[in-house]
């Protein structure tokens, strides 16, 4: 046998791989030189603005797994998807390289949102051994801050707050190791080198492990300790104390808004409250949400976190500081966001001492710089799913795909309250954090600076501006002073795109959107629509019987006016409990329509039913009407409600006639739940009604509900079952808020249809 026919060289090809997605902040770069090793293939690995470009050389066979692994190893944070993957020219390379990011070409950018801290950055908090033990900052790929301490991208150490942080010898080494599982952890700290806490309050000031040991002295004798996060400074104390929560309250003046709490772990959860599936797994998401879950009967928490409601908004650690602190208080915390009411969340220490100094004891700081506030998200599990009520830390930027191409680049401002905003351009769009109700002086000021710093940070100029059809929310008008074309969304075709968007599998849509008032066609404040068709093309088929509002804009705080504004509809004269008892004024100017709104708004008709029913005659937030009208309706067995018809208006839209509701709900002889339940029932009933008769007229057709109405849980889960019952699909709100923080990313979907059709 000749000795030529045995070793025939083994030939050396060589592939490139792009990928998108995201695939920075997760590890993905060291993941791959990893891979390559395992491999035995040369090559080298860049970041590219957002997309990450693979050089990999060596036998045919190796480079073939080798692709094969790219996406289906990939690490658990990481959403990899080959954009191109082509064979080149061999560079005859030795050994496998992570290159310095390049910051040319188009953008193809992800932000990372903030992640919790990792099991086994947890495993080393707690290992005595380790030299990160009790380090409130430790960090890896596959955890730690990311979208709060990005200035620039692409996302390298040099670009984020923790530039300032000049890496120990041993960090600098666990960073250039390959093999380490600190390979490139941008925000990577021990603490040496890293970020320290501080303590200013009862005591002294403090630093290290003084100053959390003085932060939770101060929270054992009762105070209120402003902790900076991640995304912002929470207020904590005591949750099993009446008297801490009531000074909390009392400081913050905020007598009955919920407050959220901080467990140790799940088990202590489940030690208050019910968990189902969803619940428990919400709260275990690495995002760490607050979940709002129904509390036990005996929970053991202060009366005060959540008064005259059934659920606590919970939520479990999610940063190594956060650890700490709940394992060495070993009880729930109150956990609410630092900040004044309404406002964005305070993100530094000279601010939180001028704002936050008359409501915290003392100040647990440390010197990482939040370059950016977010809030914490929030969930609540409704039809076995937790659905977002709010966007923030860890769940923000969310990145969602769109149907087509835009034309050109948008912002999208969003609404009023509870202000989100929405960059989308190409098939891509990207809806911010929580902002808060642009009331606020300090809420208009972060919307400015994040509407240019979404831009600037994906590389994308907005070529148009699409705003809420009201004139006179402060989104519209800087949407129309900005200089660029401005177009208007009606509200709750805006909402109802949203949720459209969500699900491209549905083709027949009969959405209701119901919420509280928002600006209609006919300039009058809508609130209880339904619509018949897709995006860009809505129909408005169906709303309630409107009434007017006596005191208009005041109505938001006060439900004893739409009490009065419904009775008075209905030619009934009655006192409202809780209501002045001369109204005589009042009667006179909403008899000549004189600051008396009309609207069809399904949440002021909650709010009445709040007030009639004497759960609650003044609000003290937002919403806090119809969230005790609900708990009070989830205390109560099944009630026979009153049957309320849809009527056919002369434009031909279908009225729902709410006035059957009326002796009933005033009916003082039944008890304040028994009553709150019927009017659930009967508008579940009536949703249920009116899809029943539309699906005669548009056979197939699926339910859509949203508009905050329907973040109500007992009235989503009635028309669910009802809708059920009648063979008729319903969909809810799965990633994108159903209230106004979804309105943003529904105005690009409006647009996007109504431009492109
Ligand atoms: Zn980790
Ligand atoms: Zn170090």
């Amino acid at each position: 046998m000749s000795t030529e026919a045995i070793a025939a060289p083994v030939p050396v090809r060589a592939r490139r791989w792009v990928l998108e997605g995201r695939v920075q902040g997760v590890g993905f770069r060291p993941f791959v030189h990893r891979l390559a090793a395992r491999h035995g293939l040369a090559g080298w690995v860049q970041n590219r603005l957002g997309r990450v470009v693979v050089h990999a050389e060596g036998p045919p066979a190796a480079l073939a797994r080798f692709g094969e692994a790219l996406v289906r190893e990939a690490p658990p944070l990481a959403r990899p998807r080959i954009a191109e993957s082509a064979e080149v020219p061999p560079q005859g390379m030795a050994g496998f390289r992570i290159l310095a990011s390049a910051s040319d070409g188009e953008a193809r950018v992800h932000l990372p949102p903030d992640r919790s801290v990792c099991e086994a950055c947890l495993r080393e908090l707690e290992d005595p051994r380790d030299r990160r033990h009790r380090y409130p900052f430790v960090n890896c790929t596959q955890c730690g801050p990311r979208y709060t301490i990005i200035e620039r991208l692409p996302y390298d150490r040099a670009r984020t707050s923790m530039a300032r942080f000049a890496l120990c010898a041993d960090c600098a080494r666990e960073y250039a190791d390959p093999g380490d599982r600190r390979f490139h952890a941008e925000p990577l700290a021990c603490p040496r080198c890293g970020p320290r806490l501080r303590w200013r309050g009862p005591g002294g000031a403090a630093e290290g492990e003084g100053a959390l040991a003085a932060a939770l002295a101060c929270l054992r004798a009762g105070g209120i300790v402003a902790v900076r996060g991640v995304g912002g400074y929470h207020l904590l104390c005591d949750a099993r104390s009446d008297a801490a929560v009531a000074r909390l309250r009392a400081r913050k003046r905020r007598p009955a808004k919920p407050l959220a709490v901080l467990f140790p772990d799940l088990a202590a959860v489940r030690r208050v409250a019910h968990l189902d599936a969803a619940a428990a797994g919400a709260l275990a998401d690495p995002a760490r949400p607050i979940v709002l879950v129904p509390l036990r009967p005996e929970a053991g928490l202060a009366a005060g976190i959540a008064p005259g409601l059934g659920e606590v908004g919970a939520l479990l650690p999610y940063s190594p500081l956060h650890h700490l602190l709940t394992r060495g208080f070993g009880a729930p915390l109150v956990a609410t966001s630092g900040n004044v009411s309404g406002d964005p969340v305070v993100t530094d220490p000279e601010e939180a001492e001028a704002l936050l100094g008359g409501v915290a004891d003392g100040f647990l700081h440390h010197d990482r710089p939040i370059v950016r506030p977010a809030d914490d998200p929030v969930l609540r599990p409704v039809a076995g799913a937790a659905r977002p009520l709010r966007l923030g830390r860890g769940t923000a930027p969310l990145e969602l795909e769109l149907p087509r191409a835009l034309p050109e680049p948008v912002l999208a401002t969003g609404g009023h309250m509870k202000a989100t905003i929405a960059l989308a351009w190409e098939r891509r769009a990207v809806v911010s954090p929580h902002v808060g109700d642009l009331e606020a002086p300090r809420a208009r000021a972060l919307f400015e600076r994040l509407a240019a710093d979404l831009q600037r940070l994906y590389g994308v100029r907005a070529r148009r501006l699409l705003h809420d059809a009201h004139p006179d929310y402060f989104t519209t008008r800087w949407a129309r002073a900005a200089g660029l074309p401005a177009r208007a969304v009606q509200h709750h075709r805006a909402h109802a795109s949203a949720l459209a968007a969500e699900h491209p599998d549905v083709e027949r849509w009969l959405v209701l959107a119901w919420d509280g008032v928002g600006y209609g066609d006919d300039g009058t404040l809508w609130g209880g629509e339904a619509f018949l068709g897709r995006p860009g093309a809505w129909r408005r088929v169906a709303s309630l019987r409107p009434f007017r509002l006596p005191g208009g804009g005041r109505a938001a705080r006060e439900p004893w006016r739409s009490a009065l504004g419904v009775l008075w509809e209905a030619g009934l004269e009655r006192p409202v409990p809780g209501g002045p008892a001369d109204v005589g004024l009042l009667r006179a100017a909403w008899a000549r329509g004189r600051n008396a709104p009309r609207t069809s708004a399904a949440g002021r008709l909650f709010d009445a039913a709040a007030a009639l029913t004497g759960l609650c005659p003044v609000a003290s937030y937002e919403g806090e009407g119809p969230m005790r009208l609900e708990a009070a309706a989830a205390r109560a067995g099944g009630a026979p409600p009153p049957a309320l018809p849809w009527r056919a208006g002369r434009d031909g839209i279908l009225r729902l006639d709410w006035a059957p509701l009326l002796p009933a709900l005033a009916d003082t002889a039944r008890a304040p739940e028994a009553r709150a339940a019927a009017f659930h029932e009967a508008l579940a009933r009536a949703v249920a009604a009116l899809a029943g008769r539309m699906a005669r007229e548009a056979p197939g057709l699926t339910v859509g509900l949203c508009g905050g109405v329907f973040q109500n849980r007992l009235l989503a889960e009635r028309c669910l079952a009802l809708l059920g019952e009648h063979g008729i699909g319903v969909r809810l709100p799965v990633r994108v808020p159903g209230n106004d923080g979804g309105l943003a990313f529904g105005q690009v979907v409006e647009a996007l249809h109504a431009w492109t059709a």
